[in-house]
């Protein structure tokens, strides 16, 4: 049975990289039958926070990623919260120890600073510890143990032959014993476990079967090997992932842009998108379709088909995908999407009356296709809710005319849609007149249809004209424009 798992460390708010992979796992299990994991490796209690876990929790609860195991689910070999198994990494530490695989180490902080010192001032080849406390004797032991310092458990890292482990992508990976990690520690001294430690044994005990992590995890590849060796255990098949890199072809930062995944939710970016385009992310199917849903990706999902190239995260491609989801929502739901983006703004107080809902539903119908993300919404539907102010004259003239025959224009665009709306003329029709308008002024028609946009909506770029116009009513059209001209 396939078994896998996202294995995050809550310090940090989950980002693109992490839920991608969380993603791919959570397909894979899908697409075989498997277990899909969640452990929560909160070794670190200095960089752990409350608030990175709960955003744990809500991402995945968000991308409809339902782990099989893990805190909260529960599951036969929990539990699956690293603070609380504790007791069981000091038990294996100490195992190692009595086995002559690793050892107590007492060297103070201080020392080791010098030692790192030393060796940089050296230019030294040897680099980290310098095994001082591998061939302790008993008395030696003693003596520091009566002195109350309280020891670290290193391993035994040989000094000989190579390490290999196999990718399932990267086919093998090899690495001198003597350029691994000399003898890292496994247990600190006040009983916390690293992360090599606490990794392997829960990676071991949860009966994963395949690890499927971030490519940066690649260098402690042969020190895991060398623990499950340590141990007697058999280690998982390796899948590194490709990095999740920005346009520019350098690691996907803060530098691009959001990658926090719930400023991507908080923006309106839905969900089904979200996950899709990340799925396309270092993955692709045939490489030519792009769209699938998530009940498809959980079907279709397979390792052989991610890609050894970095894969690009491109925000303006995520905004095309976004708004292609939009498109295909129903009015209604749409609606019910964008009613608290429209709330957050005080635009609305919900829940709507009968009339409100109406209109909303007309406001959702025309800005559809003009959304990229739902919280677009806000600033298209500004004018509807707050009256427009003036200052910005200026930009009647729209850079192509100048004020005086702008104003002219506008005056004569209200004549015309005041006397086309009396007489019951058709959208179309008054459209066509606006257009002569500008032929007969000898403008371009944006010289007419700009001041008018202006004046209703005081914005240049704004839903359609007479989409706007039915939304404010004709009367408070007619308002602003007046107001505009004075
Ligand atoms: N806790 C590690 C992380 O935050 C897990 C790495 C792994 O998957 O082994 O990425």
């Amino acid at each position: 049975e396939v078994r896998v798992r996202y294995a995050p460390s809550p310090t940090g708010l989950q980002h693109i990289g992490g839920v991608r992979t969380a993603l791919f796992n959570y397909f894979f299990a899908r697409a075989n039958g498997g277990k899909f994991i969640l452990r929560v490796e909160d070794t670190d209690r200095e960089r752990y926070s409350d608030e990175s876990l709960q955003d744990l929790y809500d991402t995945l609860e968000w991308l409809g990623i339902k782990w099989d195991e893990g805190p909260i689910v529960g599951g036969d070999r929990g539990p699956y919260i690293q603070s609380e198994r504790f007791d069981l990494y000091k038990q294996y530490a100490e195992q190692l120890v009595s086995e002559g695989k690793a050892y107590y180490c007492y060297c103070t902080p201080q020392r080791l600073e010098a030692l790192r010192e030393q060796q940089q001032k050296e230019k030294s080849k040897q680099q980290g510890y310098d095994r001082h406390c591998q061939h302790l004797t008993e008395e030696q032991r003693k003596a520091y143990e009566k002195e109350g310092i309280k020891p670290v458990i290193r391993l035994k890292v040989p000094t000989e032959g190579k390490t290999t482990f196999h990718d399932v992508l990267m086919g093998d990976i090899s690495r001198k014993n003597k350029d691994v990690s000399p003898d890292p520690v496994l247990l600190k001294s006040d009983g916390f476990p690293t992360y090599h430690l606490a990794n392997v044994i829960d990676d071991h005990m949860m009966g994963i079967t395949h690890i499927m992590r971030a490519q940066e995890w690649i260098p402690s590849g042969p020190l895991h090997i060398i623990l499950y060796e340590a141990f007697g255990w058999e280690p998982p098949l390796y899948c590194h992932l490709p990095m999740v890199m920005g346009k520019d072809g350098q690691k996907l930062s803060k530098r691009h842009g959001s990658t926090a995944v719930r400023e991507f939710r908080e923006k309106g970016y839905l969900p089904e998108a979200l996950t899709n385009y990340i799925s396309l992310v270092g993955w692709s199917y045939d490489g030519q379709r792009e769209f699938f849903s998530k009940e498809e990706l959980e079907q279709l999902f397979t390792l052989e088909k991610i890609n050894k190239a970095p894969g690009i995260f491109d925000y303006k491609k995520l905004d095309w995908f976004n708004g292609q989801y939009i498109r295909q929502k129903g009015d209604e739901e749409l609606m019910e999407l964008l009613l608290p983006y429209l709330e957050r703004a005080g635009f609305v107080t919900l829940p709507l009356q009968e009339q409100e809902k109406r209109d909303m539903l007309t406001l959702t119908a025309v800005s559809k296709e003009r959304l990229k993300v739902l919280s677009d919404i806000v600033d298209l539907s500004r004018f509807l809710f707050e009256t427009p102010t003036y200052e910005d004259v200026h930009v009647f003239a729209a850079k192509k005319v100048d004020l005086a025959t702008a104003t002219l224009a506008l005056e004569r665009a209200y004549d015309k849609l005041k006397e086309g709306f009396a007489a019951g003329k058709e959208q179309e029709e008054i459209e066509g007149e606006l257009a002569s308008l500008a032929e007969a002024m000898e403008i371009k028609v944006n010289g007419v249809f700009m001041p008018l946009r202006v004046a209703i909506t005081g914005s240049t770029v704004s839903l359609p004209l007479f989409d706007s116009i039915k939304l404010l009513g004709q009367e408070e059209t007619y308002k602003r424009i007046e107001t505009a001209l004075d």
